[in-house]
């Protein structure tokens, strides 16, 4: 059993009983040194009754035939209670020789102290400790019968000492009875006193305390036990109305706790929602946007513009993968022209690797070494922060890449990245419109057969031409070249081969001009080329190289041809030097082409005032020789 103090009941128990233990202890004491005291009175008192008894019974007359003194000799040595406490008990003449002792041995002997002992005639008696010792000189007038002049001095020394009276012995006894009691009665009264406060005080204490470390631990249902009506169950009672009082509290804290989630919870929704509403805001204004244009260049900008505007993202590129297969930077911001233009193979940076993934690139911090791959392409000063780079995919094929970029590490949040994909994919939507759109327009202003600008798109692009050399007084030059005796090609050799010859005679006119020069398929077998700031003489020029790199062309070699070669005939006529408007730009050119014919063919003729016009033909624009209109004319 643990005899610390950690309980109130061994507390009290240890209050109580050192304490009592103690004044038992002192108590035992004092009565010992009281006993000791009245041990030795009572000894000395013995001592003084023994010697005042022997001295007295020594006088006494001896019967008659007996040696002397045999009464008191008797007496003692019959009276073994009276000698039981003598240690010592001598009688000594005066000068120290042992006349009678008790121990016959020792009778006739010189006593060890007969020297202090006869040193003084008078009585007397010393207590220490453990005896008391008494001296009584003998002699009296009673002894003169025997011993002449007994009255005037003793004639013997009573010398007797008595040691540790069996009252004292018994008082030891008693004192170590009363100890063991007090040890006995002591124990039994710390063991009914230690179970008294364990039952009565420590056990509820414990259960009290253990009822109140469950409520401290939460569980406000648990109960402290209450019985009878002493202060500890009063204790306990007032516990358990407190317990109760607070687990209504704490009912009532968890209805409120409750009511705050789900207000908390409606409030986050609400949160989310406006959100969600303002991305769906975001989406619907990107998707308005984009989808607003048809122009891919012009749906570029736009998204270029909508990223840092709306999106907070202040470096933005759009990449889209070319002919060629290769990523191309189409538009960026803010605005860097060396950036554009630039060329990334699939797989090839971040971008290349969300292309050919077809999957999300993120990358947190640029800078980390294991992103390496990540800084390739960009512009130094714009290496650093995080990049992300979301493929614009179309019905499983990538049309390209939208590259963000912010300054500062992982600065791109989860939702963010959902935001930014969905408006990847609005604008792969919208790209892909675009794409579509100019592939329909690149139909309807292409010829199918050549691959070169139709009429439509000519006279567009012709209208333009007249309008900005009137604008800026350059001179603008169309050659109208038509391909001879084409009808006989066709004839002799089918219109498949006829449709093969128009390729490569287009094919070969094609390689020959300028990227600004716009080359037309003007009708049947007939080419316009506008050349742009170009003088009559130069355009001749330009059409006499042209002529000859279509008889040079081994590929047009033809046996049915009168040449035995395709040929062409061109007219030149140039803007305003002879004609003021477009209409009659190209009837001049018409008419110097028909001179050309007229003088044989496989010839240039810059056209001159008063040329004839070419008979047959309806003058400007409404000339129908365009192969695609079903009243196509014949020359
Ligand atoms: P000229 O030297 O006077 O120009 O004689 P030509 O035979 O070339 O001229 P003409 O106007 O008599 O005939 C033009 C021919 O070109 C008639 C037509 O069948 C042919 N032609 C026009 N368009 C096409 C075409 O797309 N394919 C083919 N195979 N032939 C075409
Ligand atoms: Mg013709
Ligand atoms: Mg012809």
């Amino acid at each position: 059993m643990a005899l610390g103090l950690d309980t109130v009941g061994r507390k009290l128990l240890w209050s109580i009983a050192l304490p009592g233990l103690f004044a038992a202890l002192l108590g035992v004491g004092y009565f010992w040194r009281e006993a000791q005291q009245a041990a030795r009175d009572a000894t000395h008192d013995e001592a003084m009754v023994l010697a005042e008894f022997v001295g007295t019974t020594f006088r006494l007359p001896t019967p008659e035939g007996m040696p002397p003194h045999t009464p008191v000799a008797e007496l003692l040595r019959s009276d073994v209670r009276m000698l039981r406490a003598t240690a010592e008990l001598n009688v000594l003449s005066p000068d120290g020789r042992i006349r009678w002792s008790p121990r016959p041995e020792d009778v006739g002997r010189r006593h060890p102290e007969a020297d202090r002992l006869t040193a003084s005639s008078t009585q007397w008696a010393r207590s220490d400790t453990h005896s008391t010792e008494v001296l009584r000189p003998l002699g009296e007038k009673a002894c003169e019968g025997c011993h002449a002049g007994a009255q005037e001095r003793p004639v013997g020394l009573l010398h007797l000492r008595v040691a540790e009276p069996e009252v004292h012995r018994e008082l030891a006894d008693a004192l170590g009875g009363a100890l063991v009691a007090v040890l006995v009665l002591g124990s039994m009264l710390i063991v009914a006193t230690g179970t008294s406060l364990h039952f009565f005080l420590t056990r509820p204490l414990r259960r009290l305390t253990a009822a109140m470390r469950g409520a401290e631990e939460g569980d406000f249902l648990v109960r402290a036990e209450v019985h009878g009506t002493d202060e500890i169950s009063r204790l306990a009672a007032a516990f358990n109305a407190m317990l109760a009082r607070i687990t209504s509290m704490k009912a009532e804290e968890i209805d409120t706790h409750r009511d705050l989630q789900v207000t908390k919870w409606k409030l986050s929704l609400k949160e989310e929602l406006e959100e969600r509403i303002a991305e769906l805001a975001l989406l619907f204004d990107v998707a308005r946007s984009v989808n607003s244009t048809i122009e891919l260049s012009e749906l570029l900008s736009r998204v270029t513009q909508l990223v840092p505007e709306r999106l907070h993202i202040p470096d933005f590129s759009i990449m889209l993968l070319n002919s060629d297969g290769l990523l191309e930077v189409k538009s960026s911001f803010p605005a860097d022209p060396q950036h554009e233009g630039m060329t990334f193979q699939l797989g090839e940076g971040a971008a290349g690797r969300a292309a050919e993934m077809q999957r999300v690139v993120y990358v947190p911090d640029i800078k980390d070494p294991s992103s390496s791959f990540a800084r390739h392409g960009l512009p130094p000063g714009n290496d650093s922060g995080a990049l992300l780079s979301i493929p614009m995919v179309h019905t499983d094929s990538v049309l390209g890449v939208l590259n963000f970029r912010r300054p500062e590490v992982a600065s791109f949040a989860p939702e963010e990245l959902e935001l930014l994909t969905a408006v990847a994919d609005q604008a792969a939507t919208a790209v892909k419109n675009a794409m579509l759109h100019a592939e329909a327009v690149k139909l309807t202003m292409t010829d199918p057969l050549t691959g070169v600008p139709n009429r439509r798109h000519l006279f567009a692009r012709l209208e333009l031409e007249v309008a900005r050399s009137q604008r800026f007084g350059t001179p603008l030059s169309i050659l109208m070249v038509d391909i001879d005796h084409f009808k006989r090609l066709n004839d002799t050799a089918g219109h498949r081969a006829g449709d093969e010859s128009l390729r490569r005679v287009c094919d070969v006119l094609r390689a020959r001009v300028r990227k600004v020069d716009t080359l037309a398929r003007y009708g049947g077998e007939e080419f316009m080329l506008v050349l742009s700031n170009v003088s009559k003489e130069d355009a001749y020029e330009v059409a006499e190289k042209l002529r000859r790199a279509v008889v040079d062309a081994p590929q047009l070699a033809a046996p049915t041809q009168p040449f035995g070669h395709i040929t062409v005939s061109i007219g030149v006529a140039t803007y305003p030097l002879d004609a003021n408007t477009q209409d009659t730009l190209v009837d001049c050119a018409d008419s110097a082409l028909y001179a050309s014919k007229r003088a044989g063919r496989n010839r240039v003729t810059s056209y001159e005032p008063g040329m004839e016009q070419h008979p047959g033909r309806e003058r400007g624009l409404s000339r129908p020789n365009d192969p695609a209109s079903p009243s196509v004319a014949k020359a």
